[in-house]
């Protein structure tokens, strides 16, 4: 098979007629029936690279139970075991047993989430299947089909190359070369036995760089080269992120202080208390199980995940858990024009030529509207300069509108909606744009790219026409590589008042916001005609004749505004850099809110840029600013600097030059829509609507899940104040206070109260004023004096002296005071369990405090964290149980409580949600002030 393959790939490579491939794969010009590829689908199977199995789910499950502190808790459950400490022994292999089953469902749960994700951006391509040109899934590619492909494409089969322009392919993926090279359809004689080797084959996982190319496929799936070695692509392990890097290391941190205490714990209880060995052996071993906190880790990654996954509903992908933090300490944001800010729905509404300027009605790609000289219509018949514009502008234009199906009830554009503006132009001018194009054939594209802003395509066979050789492109682009101008159909010679005259109307123009476009045209040369392989970017954009401009509209997409706004309260940065005139760059840019409306912006262009030394463009940096006119190449430059100066950067991109910018970014953005392959390669994190207001919303996110994280860790730290407190009252005293919570007790607490309210608070939703501050450094720590401050010396202090209290409260009503408390039987397990209900009933109100740092609980979205009410409903069962289920009263020392005791628990959360209520207030009214 290995070798059929090979030679069906380098046999079709050798064939020299066009005829001769397409019987060889058994199709024609008009590419496929229906009919055909679905028998061809079944036959070869989809076009998809097998998935190579990970690690088997055993084996990810076992792992949960053999990390530094899962066999750390193990010994400890042996060694009690071994000290006939059964009850010990099974509790402590319980808190492990429940914590491992419990990382793992998160850990599985994260992992899904993760994977759903590369379902939901499948990659398009365009065929050519029953005489139509279609976009359709990559996957459901199959031998014969006729595809074709565009700078920026990753390469979806094995294609054999029938009609090339300028294609350069990055091939790294197959031979590790990094330079590009060049592919064309011309004939291969002698092979090298190099697959990679073969000129006019075009490889599975390369991509396209320059160009386009339509070709035919030749093999897919796993039988392209690509496909054997697919493993390249599947084995790529996700890194840590630096927040889950820093939990772990805290995670180690705090077992290693846990032990401290354990053995602190054990000394003094046996020289101090003078207890017995073996039982200040189980107060050492429990508090080192009090201590650990187990489920940190898992509760992070689930909580990244779920960012990720409601980012994703939200119309932004993020490729990696660790860009979630990153996006939350973003602080500034480098964004495209066209499309992030705009619609990209071009509508053109002005035209101008020397002596006429007209205005188009109309709206979208609705072939309905027509063309005005003042009130008067007018055809382009009517005059040869808006012939020619609108001609030139045509036959220039690569896009295709397709009309409303029984798919898409609106019209569709295949292609850059620049261009496809054009057709519709041209049509309400009275163009018969079919007829246009069947009297002059393309036969050569010099395409267009960012860096020279403009593209070329020559005509043959234009017998009955004047010119055969179009360019459009930025209009000061353009005229620099004109020497006439075109007037009443007459060609003459371009002064510089002309030139002035055509640059004040691009000028009015791009004041208010417009884009514009300038159409040159000329008789192509006989020479190069001959020679048509020479005509080249040097020898044809040179000396051309200016016809005039195409105006078109790009509506602000209506979300930005706000979103800008947003950004401004959180101290984000906005710079709009866009390779558009700087006039309507700045219109725009003023337009949406980016700039606000009276203050100053330097518009520095990228010919300005070149000329700015680094600390110049550093100073620049830092006011108001827009880029214009830049090549996307120049991107890199701004964000180099920006993080020298230590901002945090996120940059969007769609183009194949954009993709050193994305990947130097912290945060790179590529556009789900417009992007090329090439550039959603490179990026953190795909925008599936191109939209600038996804950005925002998904820093917003991350910057909540930074906050959520806080606030379980602020949870889960409080509780271990008083759980200690009653054991250090027990060691001071010298045992004159009995331990006011058993070690079975606190094992408790960890068993079930811990871990699933602190899940709840991960899942907490971003608050508002999570988008008031500035940015998060990177460099800021997770845990903090002031959260250590929180959880234990404000919510950790109140549950200490709440549940100490309780202890000598119940003490008291049963007749015992201190020097001589009860310290067996019922009233002493009775007092313990009101001491433990009453930590239980303090986390309750922790837990609904530490849902908002600022914010008071009491508003709309109380309930809309089910999870939150889950778990103090499990809270309140599992104490049920522990105080009324007679085994449970035997291993954890417990008994029944009366109706004061119940009343008084009951009554626990009020008071400490009203103090926290009000420090609330004070804090809101300080930050205010
Ligand atoms: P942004 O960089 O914000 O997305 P942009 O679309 O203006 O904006 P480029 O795609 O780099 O950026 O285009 C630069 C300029 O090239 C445009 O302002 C326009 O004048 C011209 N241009 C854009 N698309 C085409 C095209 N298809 N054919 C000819 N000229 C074009």
């Amino acid at each position: 098979m290995e070798n059929e393959k090979r030679d069906l790939v380098t046999t079709i490579a050798q064939l020299t007629d066009g005829m001769a491939i397409y019987n060889q794969l058994d199709t024609t010009e008009k590419g496929l029936s229906t009919q055909e590829v679905n028998e061809r689908l079944a036959k070869y199977g989809k076009n998809v690279l097998h998935e190579i199995k990970g690690e088997p789910l055993w084996l990810e499950f076992v792992k949960n139970f053999t990390s530094l502190m899962a066999i750390l808790l193990w010994v400890a459950g042996l060694i009690s075991f071994i000290a006939n400490l059964t009850e010990l022994g099974i509790a402590i292999w319980a808190v492990n047993i429940i914590n491992g089953c419990f990382s793992f469902w998160q850990e599985y749960r994260a992992g899904k989430a993760t994977a759903a994700l590369k379902d939901m951006l499948p990659a398009y391509t365009r065929v050519v299947r029953d005489g139509e040109e279609k976009k359709i899934l990559a996957q459901e590619l199959v031998p014969g089909d006729i595809v074709k492909l565009e700078e920026g494409d990753d390469i979806p089969a094995d294609i054999r190359i029938i009609h090339a322009t300028d294609v350069r392919v990055d091939q790294s993926t197959l031979t590790g070369e990094v330079n590009p090279v060049n592919k064309d359809a011309r004939v291969v004689r002698n092979t090298t036995g190099n697959h990679a080797d073969l000129r006019n084959t075009i490889f599975s996982g390369t991509s396209m760089l320059k160009g386009n190319a339509i070709g035919i496929v030749v093999v897919t799936g796993m039988e392209t080269d690509f496909g054997k070695i697919a493993d390249l692509t599947q084995n790529v392990k996700e890194d840590s992120s630096p927040l889950q890097k820093e939990l772990n290391v805290l995670t180690r941190q705090l077992s290693a202080l846990a032990i401290a205490i354990g053995i602190a714990f054990f000394l003094l209880a046996t020289f101090i208390v003078h207890y017995p060995i073996v039982k200040a052996f189980v107060f050492g071993l429990g508090m080192i199980v009090a201590f650990i906190p187990e489920g940190l880790l898992p509760t992070v990654t689930l909580s990244l995940a779920g960012a990720v996954q409601r980012m994703a509903q939200k119309n932004a992908l993020v490729k990696k858990l660790a860009s979630v933090e990153t996006l939350g300490s973003a602080s500034v944001i480098c964004s495209d024009k066209t499309g992030t800010l705009t619609q990209n729905q071009m509508t053109v509404n002005h035209l101008w030529t020397i002596k006429h300027s007209y205005t188009v009605s109309g709206e979208g790609y609705k072939p309905k509207g027509s063309i005005l000289e003042g009130p008067k219509e007018v055809k382009a018949a009517d005059n040869p300069d808006l012939f020619e514009l609108l001609r030139g502008a045509l036959l220039a234009d690569n896009a295709k509108i397709v009309a409303p199906n029984k798919h898409h009830k609106r019209y569709q554009v295949l292609g850059d909606p620049t261009e496809a503006c054009l057709e519709v132009a041209a049509f309400k001018g009275g163009i018969n744009p079919e007829l246009e194009r069947k009297i002059a054939v393309r036969i050569k594209e010099l395409p267009f790219d960012s860096d020279r802003k403009m593209m070329t395509v020559i005509e043959e066979n234009v017998a009955i026409r004047t010119f055969d050789t179009f360019t459009k492109g930025a209009p000061n682009c353009v005229l620099e590589q004109c020497s006439s101008y075109l007037e009443n159909g007459k060609v003459k010679k371009l002064t510089a008042e002309i030139k002035q005259k055509i640059m004040d109307a691009n000028d009015g123009y791009a004041k208010q916001g417009l884009r514009v476009l300038a159409v040159a045209c000329q008789q192509l040369p006989e020479e190069l005609r001959k020679e048509i392989k020479k005509a080249s970017i040097a020898n044809v954009e040179q000396k051309m004749i200016f016809v005039g401009l195409i105006v078109m509209f790009d509506p602000p997409r209506k979300e930005v505004r706000a979103a800008a706004q947003l950004c401004h309260k959180a101290k984000i940065k906005i710079i709009m850099v866009t390779g558009d005139y700087s006039l309507t760059a700045e219109s725009i840019a003023r337009n949406i809110g980016i700039i606000p409306p009276d203050s100053h912006v330097n518009v520095v262009t990228g010919e300005d840029l070149k000329k700015m030394s680094d600390s110049e463009l550093k100073q620049a940096l830092k006011g108001e600013i827009v880029f214009a006119r830049m090549a996307p190449e120049q991107k890199y430059r701004v964000v180099a600097n920006l993080q020298q100066m230590g901002e945090v950067v996120a940059v969007t991109g769609d183009g194949v030059n954009d993709a050193p910018a994305l990947k130097k970014a912290d945060i790179g953005v590529a556009m789900g829509i417009t992007g090329t392959d090439v550039a959603k390669e490179a990026a953190d994190m795909i925008l599936t609507d191109d939209n600038f207001a996804s950005i925002v919303t998904a820093i917003k996110e991350g910057r909540g899940v930074y906050s959520n994280i806080r606030k379980f860790l602020l949870y889960i730290l409080n509780s271990n104040m008083p759980e200690a407190v009653p054991s250090v009252l027990f060691l001071l005293s010298g045992g004159l206070i009995p331990l006011p919570l058993t070690i079975m007790q606190i094992l408790s607490i960890d068993l079930g109260t811990d871990m699933l309210p602190a899940l709840g608070l991960g899942k907490e939703y971003a608050e508002d004023s999570v988008m008031e501050n500035p940015p998060r450094s990177l460099k800021q720590h997770l845990i903090n004096r002031k959260l250590l401050f929180k959880a234990f010396c404000w919510y950790g202090l109140w549950a200490s002296i709440i549940s100490t209290g309780a202890y000598f409260f119940s003490n008291y009503f049963s007749g015992y005071t201190f020097p001589h408390l009860a310290s067996n039987g019922t009233v002493y397990a009775q007092a313990t369990t009101v001491t433990l209900g009453a930590i239980i009933f303090c986390q309750i109100a922790a837990v609904l405090n530490c849902r908002y740092e600022k914010k008071s609980m009491f508003h709309k979205h109380f309930w809309n964290n089910s999870l939150i009410f889950v778990s103090i409903i499990f809270e309140i069962v599992l104490f049920l149980a522990l105080t009324y289920v007679p085994i449970l009263q035997g291993v954890f020392g417990t008994a029944p409580l009366g109706y004061r005791d119940w009343l008084f628990l009951v009554c626990i959360p009020f008071p400490l949600i009203l103090i926290d209520e009000i420090r609330k207030w004070v804090v809101r009214k300080r930050s205010s002030n």
